[in-house]
């Protein structure tokens, strides 16, 4: 994992895909490729009810990358100072080993350039001390970003508000 974490609270998020729209627009990405997607699962009849859950799907900055294990390149690569996964499109062949490697489906092939893209957490905001775009336009405020080490403390806090009951 790298530095940071990105985090969605799922119970809050209504699955208005503005966080897909933003991130395309953010990396001027065509009809195809998806940074992150709003993966819908359901709806499905519960106690009566029918429910659907919208789960938000980027790049986890593994600690150990398949992606990056599988490129033959270099192109694929871990930004020494806080571990964030990118693609090098000067040294990317499109030769898509990285995307059959990947377990989660995060590196995407754009047909526009012949050259995989990639969540990169927005790196050149976070350079200029800006949250990753999609966490900035998230419309119920359900992603999050920041230090891991603040993540099990949020993880406590969240987990805690659940079993106490207290929410009416
Ligand atoms: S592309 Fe896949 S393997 Fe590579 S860092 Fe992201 S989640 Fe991990
Ligand atoms: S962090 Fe940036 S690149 Fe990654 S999913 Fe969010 S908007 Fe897209
Ligand atoms: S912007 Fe937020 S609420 Fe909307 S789909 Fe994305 S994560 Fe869910």
């Amino acid at each position: 994992m790298s530095k940071y974490y990105l985090l969605q609270d799922k119970k809050k998020c209504i699955g208005c895909h503005s966080c897909e729209i933003v991130c395309k627009s953010n990396k001027s990405l065509p009809v195809g490729p998806k940074l992150c997607q709003i993966i819908t699962v359901g709806p499905k009849m519960i106690n009566g009810l029918p429910k659907a859950a919208y789960v938000f799907m980027p790049c986890f900055h593994c600690e150990n990358p398949w992606c990056v294990a599988a490129c033959p390149t270099g192109a694929m690569q871990k930004r020494a100072k806080d571990g964030i996964v990118f693609v090098d499109h000067s040294l990317c062949v499109g030769c898509k080993a990285c995307i059959t490697a990947c377990p989660w489906g995060a590196p995407q092939w754009n047909p526009e350039i012949g050259k995989v893209v990639k969540c990169d957490y927005c790196k050149d905001r976070i350079d200029d001390g800006l949250k990753p775009a999609c966490v900035t336009v998230c419309t119920t405020h359900c992603l999050s970003f920041g230090l891991t080490e603040t993540l099990p403390d949020i993880r406590r806090q969240r987990h805690a508000e659940a079993v106490a009951g207290l929410d009416a």
